[in-house]
């Protein structure tokens, strides 16, 4: 610090009428600005980043904004998004991730058309440049039930394989069932489909209906069998399926689903077994470790 004792003092009212003073001299030296481009309301430019898509853009229809893109633009996460994640309403009603996909992505598409998979990526990205690359999460051995400390390094995942040679010009899927030899055309369905499937469960459970999940998911995933496109015809048949075609389907299924592959292995302290698993993406996903 220094000590201005023994300076020449200047009363404030003349700083004051000084500084004025000098302001407005410097602010008619200026020339008059032009606004400023409205990048955001505030004026700053949030940086962005690109998330390759593990479908590549395959499964939109042409009218989709992701249609053919391999990879999409997102914003870094604000305190906007930190507010998305912190809200009990959004919480209670199950929109936390659509709401924070909706905000990040530069595109603002609507989170439920997209593919789960590709969803699972957006998240994944904003997760790892808000918080880290390291996450951690705690599950139960699979073979001793004990507690088992995970950790994923977020930066190091890549996608599931999927055969894209395999895929139609419709964006689908067809392949012959192991007991019928009926030739079913399928689609990966989107957040909305499978949430309309899930719905449709839990309101027939409500009613006390017999409910069921697999009908339910092919008879909105299946486009056509034999060349047949009519609802009644896929409905019908769905209902019918042979247990054997059905699983097959659901294999078929998962295996062309585009997604990050999220697998993480760790070993049991206790038992020594070897745990392979989906690591959860849930609620404390982006809790951050730090
Ligand atoms: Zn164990």
């Amino acid at each position: 610090m220094r000590n201005n004792e023994g300076r020449t003092q200047i009363p404030p009212e003349l700083l004051d009428q000084f500084m004025k003073q000098q302001e407005e001299k410097f602010m008619a030296s200026q020339p008059p600005q032009a606004p400023m481009p409205q990048a955001s309301p505030t004026g700053y430019q949030i940086p962005t980043d690109f998330v390759e898509l593990p479908s590549q853009g395959l499964f939109y229809p042409q009218s989709h904004p992701w249609h053919n893109k391999e990879k999409v633009e997102v914003r870094f996460m604000t305190t906007r998004e930190e507010d998305i994640l912190s809200s009990q309403a959004y919480a209670q009603a199950g929109v936390m991730f659509d709401k924070l996909i909706e905000s990040v992505t530069v595109d603002r598409v609507s989170s439920t058309s997209l593919l789960p998979g590709d969803r699972n990526a957006i998240l994944i990205n904003a997760r790892k440049n808000s918080y880290g690359e390291e996450y951690e999460f705690v599950t139960n051995c699979q073979n001793c039930l004990k507690e088992l400390e995970c950790s994923v390094n977020l930066g190091e995942l890549g996608f599931v394989e999927v055969d894209v040679n395999k895929i139609t010009e419709n964006n689908t899927v067809s392949v012959e069932l192991p007991v019928s030899k009926k030739q079913v055309e399928f689609k990966i369905m989107t957040a909305a489909e499978i949430n309309d499937a899930t719905k449709a469960v839990e309101k027939q459970a409500k009613l006390g209906i017999e409910t069921n999940e697999t009908f339910e998911l092919h008879r909105r995933m299946i486009v056509s069998i034999d060349g047949d496109r009519q609802l009644s015809t896929i409905v019908s048949f769905s209902q019918n399926m042979l247990l054997k075609d059905s699983r097959f389907l659901k294999s078929q299924y998962s295996k062309f689903s585009p997604d990050v592959d999220f697998t993480y292995e760790q070993e049991c302290e206790s038992c020594g077994h070897k745990n392979k698993g989906g690591v959860p993406v849930g609620a404390n996903f982006f809790w951050s470790s730090e």
